[in-house]
């Protein structure tokens, strides 16, 4: 990306008083995916609102400079050779509409039971906060992810689930603003929701997420997410770089971690990268100076000796940039 690039953007935001938005050209992929791997990013882009967001993604446009979303990099391995195009990142603090913080205590007491409530929220707020709040104030539905350190928005793209739910269930309608900064409404059922897989366009950008909610005992609902909590604590290797599981589960029945261990691949290494000896189906970095490429060659691996043993072809779940 050229100096004169990030010059002329700069002025774009500045011409169109967008002043509290931010170009970052200090960050690696290290700095932005959970795996801590990852080169040069040439420029971390924090729109203000949605309103600068669609004027930028026109002005890309014009410019022939692709872009990519990034959420909380929970999900994603950055490339070593670093990236090209511009990197997109929801800053924290918009809520473009109603928010949760908005609605009213007691509107929420006031509900029987069974009963639900619609939400619309910012697309980069934080999953793990979502599931608290909810959780305290007895709305039912975001227990499971209670330990999944993504933002709604990539929850929504990936449609990220565990214990046995999904973020689908809970959705009533997500906005998006396309590459023509134009926005687009998209119902539940518009969105072909499947197992750790949405159809979202490409380019397409989630700012909002309408949720929906059930009115249940707090306690309940309380139980039920400490419950998902600990399991995570007691299976899973929390305290490693990593982006949780690695491929998709073959079938309900058949999980990819019982493949991988069956084959007695826990523990196998390749460079800071290895197979966690707690859970078969996690990667983690557990040694200084992690490459993606190792990531990238312990996941070769794996598909290589599980389809060569007893012929199942492993889907990665996570996203390689
Ligand atoms: C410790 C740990 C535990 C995990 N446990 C689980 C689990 O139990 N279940 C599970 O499903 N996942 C789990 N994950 C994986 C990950 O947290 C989820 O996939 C999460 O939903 C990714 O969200 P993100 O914001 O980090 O997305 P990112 O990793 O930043 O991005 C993932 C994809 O979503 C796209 N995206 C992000 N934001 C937007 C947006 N606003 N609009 C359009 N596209 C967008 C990105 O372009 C990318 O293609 C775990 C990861 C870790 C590190």
């Amino acid at each position: 990306m050229t100096r004169s690039f990030i010059k002329d953007f700069s002025s774009f935001l500045e011409k169109n008083n967008f002043s509290n938005s931010k170009i970052d050209t200090t960050k690696r992929g290290a700095d932005l995916c959970t795996f801590g791997v990852g080169g040069e990013i040439p420029i971390l882009f924090y729109p203000e609102n949605d309103d600068c967001l669609g004027q930028s993604l026109v002005f890309f446009k014009e410019q022939g400079m692709p872009y990519r979303i990034l959420g909380n990099g929970s999900n994603i391995v950055m490339p070593d050779s670093g990236l090209k195009e511009i990197i997109i990142k929801l800053p924290p603090l918009i809520f473009m509409g109603p928010s949760f913080k908005d609605i009213d205590k007691e509107e929420i007491n006031s509900l029987e039971h069974g009963n639900s409530l619609k939400f619309n929220i910012s697309a980069s707020s934080s999953l793990m906060s979502l599931s608290r709040q909810f959780t305290d104030v007895g709305l039912s539905g975001l227990e499971f992810a209670a330990g999944i350190p993504g933002s709604l928005g990539g929850a929504v793209f990936m449609n990220a689930g565990a214990h046995g739910a999904e973020i689908s269930e809970v959705i009533d309608f997500i906005k998006v603003l396309d590459q023509n900064g134009v926005e687009k409404i998209y119902k539940k059922n518009d969105l072909g929701f499947s197992y750790r897989k949405s159809k979202i366009n490409s380019g397409e950008i989630i700012t909002n997420v309408s949720l929906i909610l059930k009115k249940d005992e707090i306690s309940k609902i309380k139980a039920h997410r400490k419950e998902c909590l600990e399991y995570r604590k007691k299976t899973q290797p929390l305290t490693f770089p990593s982006a949780g599981s690695v491929f998709k589960n073959i079938s309900k029945e058949i999980s990819a971690a019982k493949v991988i261990d069956d084959l007695g691949l826990k523990g196998f290494r390749m460079g800071a990268a290895s197979i966690s000896m707690l859970h078969a189906n996690w990667i983690i970095v557990d040694e200084v100076g992690g490459k993606s490429q190792e990531i990238q060659n312990l996941v070769e691996v794996i598909i290589d000796k599980v389809y060569r043993n007893i012929g199942i072809n492993l889907e990665p779940e996570i996203i390689f940039w």
